[in-house]
């Protein structure tokens, strides 16, 4: 390209060595690095090059781009739908402690070392122990990826080449056209159905255990959805005994990783329930009911759990470092976020709710808040939102801080459920700000 003349606006266009020598912009390299800095700064001097933006708007621009921008593009949302384990949202959100464990991690870290001998140690085994101490029911415990990764690692590693018994009830999809068998049936493992829809009987287990050569029964909680009328469900204990004779393990998908009983959900498993009711195996979510981050747990008999453990998939199906420390965090340290949101008092909600109502000068409505996630889909969570008008969802959702409010009966709900309390005063200014854009 010819130098344009000394007339050209062009030539006003600030130098990149000028650009980032601005305060600004130096402080933000830290945070961004070098690279997303030269882009920020070539697209401002570009646009301006065009003549799409005069050259002396070029440093504001830039400086705005650099303070809005961070290395990683997620930006956190503060959850006004009452909806608990928000898939869209990352389901589950991380306790202060599993954060602060996260943070601690995040360096080089003991994983894998024994600072007394200096020697390799077991990875995860804090993990492990806290997962044992918080389900004495589990003679081991393997921490996975994810609840599939859990459940394609039993099935290869106990069934591949063979059959696992699975009844017609409990052919579930999860979510975004994940299904169970499909997942089993891509290990290599054959599915032997058993049953119908609405009714699987003891015998039906009977009858393939003897027919096939069967590696395991898989029992999945359906927990997304539920069967009513005439129906009949094999339970673990009549199974016990039928899958003890033929020597064949029992391995139960609970899905939301309660480990133990929750009042409020009476219809929701929990591991130790399941385990002392006669299954050898589960495998249930992290992220879910547990409250802590993605990952998959097998819980269980002890040599069927170090079977896992040694299979080749295992280490491609391994958690990592952060998740491992923000597990234990998890289930040893402070009740985590999901925990406290299910059991929100109605009362202090109500408060929160109308004191943002007033602040704002619409009315605050009686809002059920939902599990999520795919679990106890008939449970209501009795709450409270503030109903505003529905032009105000897309402006929370954009605002700062991003809000994601409910959006029903032509109306825009923000439900204090899910959201800190601390968080209060920045969630009154969003919908302050969304409110006076209108
Ligand atoms: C959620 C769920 C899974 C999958 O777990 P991910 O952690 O999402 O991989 C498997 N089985 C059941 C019953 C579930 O509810």
């Amino acid at each position: 390209m010819s130098k344009p003349p000394v007339t050209d606006p062009r030539r006003r266009i600030p130098r990149t060595d000028t650009l980032l020598a601005l305060p600004a912009v130096s402080d933000a390299r830290v945070r961004l690095g070098d690279t997303a800095i030269r882009d920020i700064i070539r697209q401002a001097q570009d646009s301006a090059r065009r003549g799409d933006t005069p050259p002396e708007d070029v440093e504001r621009i830039v400086v705005e781009s650099v303070s809005g921008s961070y290395a990683s593009s997620s930006r956190p949302v503060l959850n006004a739908t009452g909806v608990v384990v928000h898939t869209n949202l990352g389901r589950a959100p991380l306790s202060a402690a599993a954060l602060d464990a996260v943070i601690a991690a995040s360096g080089y870290v003991d994983v894998e070392l024994d600072l007394e001998t200096g020697t390799r140690s077991k990875r995860g085994a804090a993990t492990r122990e806290a997962l044992l101490r918080a389900c004495p029911a589990a003679g081991d415990a393997l921490m996975v990826n994810n609840g599939a990764a859990a459940l394609v690692l039993a099935t290869t590693a106990l069934a591949a080449g063979r059959a696992v018994v699975i009844s017609r009830g409990e052919m579930i999809e999860i979510g975004a056209g994940f299904r169970l068998t499909e997942l089993i049936a891509s290990t290599g493992a054959r599915l032997h159905e058993v049953g119908t829809t609405n009714r699987t009987h003891a015998r039906d287990y009977a009858e393939a255990l003897a027919a096939d050569d069967v590696g395991a029964i898989l029992k999945v909680h359906p927990s997304n959805f539920r069967v009513e009328g005439f129906t009949s469900e094999t339970s673990l204990s009549q199974l016990r005994e039928l899958a003890r004779e033929r020597g064949v393990p029992i391995v139960a998908d609970i899905g939301s990783g309660l480990l133990r009983p929750d009042p409020l959900l009476p219809d929701e498993p929990d591991a130790s329930t399941t385990l002392d009711a006669g299954a050898d195996l589960v495998i249930a979510s992290g992220d879910k009911l547990l409250g802590g981050p993605q990952a998959g747990l097998v819980l269980g008999d002890a040599p069927l759990v170090q079977r896992l453990a040694k299979h080749p998939l295992a280490r491609a199906v391994r958690a990592d470092k952060l998740a491992l420390a923000a597990m234990e965090a998890t289930v040893g340290g402070p009740r985590p976020p999901v925990s406290e949101y299910l059991h929100a008092d109605s009362g202090s909600l109500r408060e929160r709710a109308e004191s943002l109502g007033a602040a704002v000068g619409f009315p605050v409505v009686a809002h059920d808040g939902r599990v999520g996630g795919g679990g106890a889909p008939g449970v209501p969570l009795p709450g409270w939102a503030v109903r505003l008008p529905v032009s105000a969802a897309q402006r929370l959702r954009l605002g700062d801080p991003a809000v994601l409010p409910r959006v029903h009966d032509d109306a825009c709900l923000v439900d204090v459920r899910c959201i800190p309390e601390a968080d209060d005063a920045r969630l009154l200014g969003a919908i302050r700000q969304a409110l006076s854009e209108s």
